[in-house]
């Protein structure tokens, strides 16, 4: 399945192409619901799954049920009241007076709504990713996937663009207990912005967000001169973009960055977030990409044969998240899938073609060539800013989380939103195919 165009770093196993994958998913996961016409479906997950299952990926991995993360362990990062709050509040309780005030400080509202099981979604998306970094750390896998994961817009004590605990902070801080440097890559089509804030002043991870960037698209977070502070300064990377990014044009960018972080950074351990509004046709998202595009990110990162860790994200176009899921699941373990989509019980969701992969439809690429040149050199000049591999005090765990300038009269300020409340009843009504 390598193509041979990736880097060829000596390989831990005998056949260069075999990588150990550990796939973490909770079932349950598909049962949760943010609510009428909320583009967030955690449906999506299990869809996927049922195409990995059906093209029988799941016997060439090990498929392990996430232990749930408890409230310490949500606590490393987030706040006790935040997420005290997160654990009792119910749709039943969320009107009571006395929670009115903490509802607008932890921005449990709008974007992130309370539902039914909220605390156990978050509890499973977190468990998984924590338990992809400790199977990573053991070295019992080379790569560990948790589609329910990548929630990267939550913080400390925020919930944000639909995510409410943000997994990847956690798995990341479980990762710096054996790894001296992660290293973590974010394809979503939104700007990474709370793994980025939680880790800004440190040097002993550096992240990476390519993203659409300008015109309010939210976060609004992720300008290219957003570089990290302090200790960490240069190791944060903003690829800010323009609507209509197709394959070509992200590979172009993507492997020459990512080969050059990866000369000068050489990390211990990688996290990529797949968030797949990225793709071509998602419901909030501007990109053009197509499934194998990408997937062409991970097919690189992959190659390195560094401990990886590959989590979900975004994705408001379900049936094309979960072929993109399912594709990426294929590129881990290393096999190409038949494009006809296998009989499973989501089938009448991939008509009329019922095919694993899409064409994009055209769209004009708001990214001219030039711009992405500009662009490439920039981060690349960035890059050669940061001379040697950092020597890391390895017993001292990085702060997390920098309260910016001005946050704190966030409460009072309108949060910015991903989704404007429409319901988006023209597009995309056979996502909301009832289940049989
Ligand atoms: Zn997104």
């Amino acid at each position: 399945m390598d193509s041979g165009d990736g880097v060829s770093l000596p390989s831990a196993c005998p056949d260069a192409r075999k990588r150990r994958v550990s796939y973490f998913y909770e079932p349950s996961i598909g049962d949760l619901y943010y609510g009428q016409g909320h583009p967030m479906k955690p449906h999506r997950v299990r869809m996927a799954h049922s195409l990995i299952v059906h093209y029988n990926l799941h016997q060439r991995m090990e498929i392990i049920r996430p232990f749930p993360a408890g409230a310490a362990d949500i606590c490393r990062f987030h706040s006790a009241e935040y997420v005290d709050f997160l654990s009792s509040v119910t749709p039943d309780t969320i009107n009571n007076e006395n929670n009115a005030q903490k509802v607008k400080r932890f921005n449990v509202r709008d974007d992130c709504p309370v539902f039914q099981g909220l605390f156990g979604f978050c509890q499973a998306s977190a468990g998984g990713s924590i338990g992809a970094a400790v199977k990573l750390n053991r070295q019992d896998a080379d790569i560990a996937i948790n589609w329910a994961g990548g929630l990267h817009h939550a913080k400390k004590s925020e919930a944000s663009g639909f995510c409410y605990v943000n997994d990847i902070v956690l798995g990341i801080l479980e990762l710096l207990k054996i790894h001296k440097r992660v290293l973590y890559i974010d394809i979503d089509v939104h700007h990474g912005d709370g793994v980025e804030e939680a880790f800004y002043v440190t040097d002993r991870v550096m992240t990476v967000s390519f993203h659409k960037f300008g015109n309010d698209f939210f976060p609004g977070t992720g300008h290219i001169k957003t570089i990290g502070a302090g200790e960490g300064k240069y190791y944060a990377l903003n690829i800010p973009l323009r609507d209509g990014m197709d394959d070509e044009s992200f590979r172009c960018l993507f492997r020459p960055i990512i080969q050059k972080v990866m000369e000068i950074y050489q990390p211990d351990a990688v996290v990529l977030q797949c968030g797949a509004d990225s793709l071509a046709g998602d419901r909030l998202g501007r990109f053009n990409l197509s499934v194998k595009g990408h997937a062409d990110c991970l097919r690189f990162v992959r190659s390195f044969n560094v401990p990886l860790m590959v989590l979900g994200g975004g994705g408001y176009t379900i049936r094309n998240v979960a072929r993109c899921w399912c594709y990426e699941t294929a590129v881990a373990v290393g096999v190409e899938p038949d494009n006809n989509l296998p009989h499973n019980e989501y089938y009448e969701y991939f008509g009329p073609y019922y095919t694993l992969h899409v064409e994009p439809r055209p769209r004009q690429n708001m990214n001219s060539a030039r711009d992405l040149e500009k662009i490439r050199c920039m981060v690349l000049d960035q890059l050669s800013k940061l001379q040697h591999v950092p020597s890391v005090p390895f017993q001292t765990m990085p702060p997390t989380t920098r309260v910016p300038e001005g946050r704190e009269d966030m409460e009072v300020r309108a949060k910015p939103r991903i989704w404007n409340g429409e319901e988006y009843a023209s597009d995309g009504d056979e996502d909301d195919i009832p289940q049989q």
